[in-house]
């Protein structure tokens, strides 16, 4: 019993060995040139996808920044026309209470003017009211004082009246203007209590983006990282290609006009003049719109497709075999990867102005072992 579970502990330790190895090693040692490639362009295309998603969040964000930013401004415009309509109201107000004094100091005045006449025309007689005027000899006298009397204290009592009237016109519209400052007052209040809501606002957008800023700058710099290993790794590629992988004999058939929606060639193979310079011209161009669809003139395997500082921008080669090779170049973007066989008439790249170029064309080269020929010959039938 005790032999065969050290047996068994032995056995299940050697399995798990193999297993760690087994699945632990293959990544380091069976890696080749084509595997790295393949790596390092899978791990550019996530980390591409990674700062594509970044950089559409950091224009949201950008935009709604710039919402804020709006909002923030209208309300304090709105604040400041607010303020200017307290001010001119308040100036009102102030200018109707100015008056409403004014009234009732006039009332006090015509009141107390009123009781004075009253009192010198009244006294105090053992609890009777009797008119000074009364002390009259006669009788039409006495008649004459009372009209007088009732002359004098019927007009004050008639401009009391109208005073107080117009009094009360003046408390109406004062009245009125308290109210219209009120309500300016809690559509300001409302205006601020906005303005500190869209402040805030502003500030966690700020905050966000300037976060997104700091995640986009790390992830270029992991592109820059991944795109150079990854440019490598083609380079590592192109030399294994050019050492071993090279087709032996020519794949054959007729070579396809490369772009087939365009067929004007603007330049071609031999020596040309460019500013004043003799310059010998590898290839023919054919100008075709931004994204025309250029094809692989014959079957064969992709050798490269990068960016070249050289002057050709972003260019494939493809390696058709007995020596034989095309180069596509100025492409605005590539569609086909270095490894890749492809079959003539397959879409490889679309037509731009990369590189050293002054207009959307293909310029397209054949080379046989090494040495560009005149492609026009070969394409030019098909
Ligand atoms: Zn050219």
């Amino acid at each position: 019993m005790k032999n065969r579970k050290e047996w068994l502990i032995i056995t299940s330790l050697v399995m798990a060995i193999v297993m760690v190895l087994s699945v632990g090693m293959p990544l380091s040692v069976a890696a080749n040139a084509r595997d790295d490639y393949e790596e390092a362009q899978q791990e550019l295309e996530s980390i591409e996808k990674e700062l594509n998603a970044i950089k559409d969040t950091k224009k949201k964000q950008e935009q709604e920044q710039k919402n804020a930013q709006t909002q923030v401004n209208l309300v304090k415009s709105q604040i400041t026309s607010l303020n200017e309509q307290i001010e001119e109201t308040s100036e009102r107000l102030a200018e109707k209470q100015k008056e409403l004094d004014k009234k009732k100091a006039d009332i006090k005045e015509t009141d107390d003017l009123f009781k004075k006449k009253l009192k010198a025309m009244y006294i105090r007689r053992s609890g009777n009211m009797v008119a000074t005027a009364l002390a009259v000899d006669t009788f039409s006298e006495m008649l004459t004082a009372v009209n007088t009397l009732t002359n004098i204290s019927q007009a004050d009592t008639a401009l009391l009246e109208k005073l107080n009237r117009e009094k009360e016109e003046i408390e109406k519209v004062e009245a009125e203007i308290e109210a219209e400052l009120e309500t300016l007052e809690e559509s300001k209040s409302l205006q601020e209590s906005k303005q500190k809501e869209y402040a805030t606002l502003l500030q966690k957008v700020n905050q966000q983006l300037s976060e997104t800023q700091a995640q986009e700058a790390a992830a270029q710099v992991a592109y820059e990282d991944a795109k150079k290993k990854r440019d490598d790794a083609a380079e590592e590629l192109e030399k294994e290609f050019a050492a071993n992988g090279d087709l032996e004999s020519f794949v054959g058939g007729t070579w396809r006009w490369p772009v087939p929606t365009n067929r004007y060639v603007s330049s071609h193979y031999g020596y040309r003049n460019i500013f004043g310079y003799r310059e010998f011209h590898t290839g023919i161009d054919i100008p075709a719109p931004r994204n025309t669809n250029i094809i692989a003139s014959n079957s064969g395997f992709v050798t490269t497709a990068t960016y070249s500082n050289s002057g050709y921008g972003n260019r494939v080669i493809i390696d058709h075999g007995g020596g034989y090779k095309t180069l596509y170049a100025h492409c605005n973007s590539l569609n086909v990867k270095v490894g890749d066989f492809v079959a003539q008439g397959d879409v490889i790249a679309f037509v731009g102005t990369t590189g050293l170029s002054t207009g959307n064309h293909l310029h397209f080269e054949i080379r046989q072992n090494g040495s560009t020929v005149n492609p026009y010959p070969y394409i030019k039938d098909n």
